[in-house]
């Protein structure tokens, strides 16, 4: 395998500034997953990030996520990310570790449906538009619980927690309040009982903002840019 110095430089130097937010923050290490967002990039960039040990990818295209997923070794843990068709949900669903982008109880619906073909229970978050911006997908805050309690009824559905993708800004400190709300939510949701509904999973926080969602209480951060460079889409 011909080796990358920037990647490994990258890795380490995001792994340097996980630590240091969750010092900051009175967290553990432990407690904080990075995910490589490999998108539009090539399978050995991917092996060379699995070689220094991360195990956790996420991917928002379903055809390359299975490409990569047939190639790569098998105790990689899958996360779809980006916007899901629920014609697609049959592709992904005997391996995904979990689907982050759940934002209508009928893409929960085929889910289920495609879990149970596959004997498995498969994890979800429901994506969540915190800032209410017309250009993203996810539900508003007010109607998070609703979905969930319909969700919830569903088999072979985990509800694992919340995702959101934070509004692109300059200082990821204006970001803080966003991550902040989506704790709180989960934290609400939780102290209502809802039968099957233990939340624990916050996905939050990209190349730009994740030592500040990491702060706030990220179980998840899905960095791309950060590891493998801008991505170029004319591939
Ligand atoms: C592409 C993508 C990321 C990674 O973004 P970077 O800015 O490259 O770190 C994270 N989350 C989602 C949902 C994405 O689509």
């Amino acid at each position: 395998m011909t080796t990358n110095t920037s990647i490994r430089n990258n890795l380490k130097n995001i792994e340097g500034n996980i630590c240091n937010a969750c010092e900051r923050a009175g967290r553990k290490r432990e407690e904080v997953t990075l995910i490589a967002v490999s998108k539009t990039k090539p399978i050995e960039l991917l092996q060379e990030v699995y070689h220094y040990g991360i195990r956790d990818f996420g991917e928002n295209k379903v055809q390359e996520l299975n490409m990569k997923q047939e190639i790569l070794e098998k105790d990689i843990q899958w996360h779809m990310i980006g916007h899901l068709q629920k014609n697609k949900v049959k592709y992904l669903a005997q391996y995904v570790k979990c689907i982050h982008s759940v934002d209508s109880l009928s893409l929960a619906e085929t889910i289920n449906k495609e879990g149970k073909k596959a004997g498995r229970m498969i994890d979800i978050l429901v994506e969540v538009n915190v800032a209410k911006e017309e250009t993203k997908f996810g539900v508003y805050i007010e109607e998070v619980e609703d979905l969930i309690r319909k969700i919830a009824v569903l088999e072979n559905i985990k509800v694992a927690g919340l995702m959101t993708i934070a509004p692109f800004v300059s200082n990821s400190e204006e970001n803080r309040m966003v991550f902040r709300k989506l704790r709180e939510l989960l934290v609400d949701i939780n102290l209502k009982n809802i039968d099957n509904v233990t939340m624990s999973m916050l996905s939050m926080g990209m190349s730009n903002d994740y030592e500040v969602a990491v702060e706030e209480g990220a179980t998840h951060i899905r960095v791309g840019t950060d590891i493998f460079g801008e991505r170029h889409y004319n591939l």
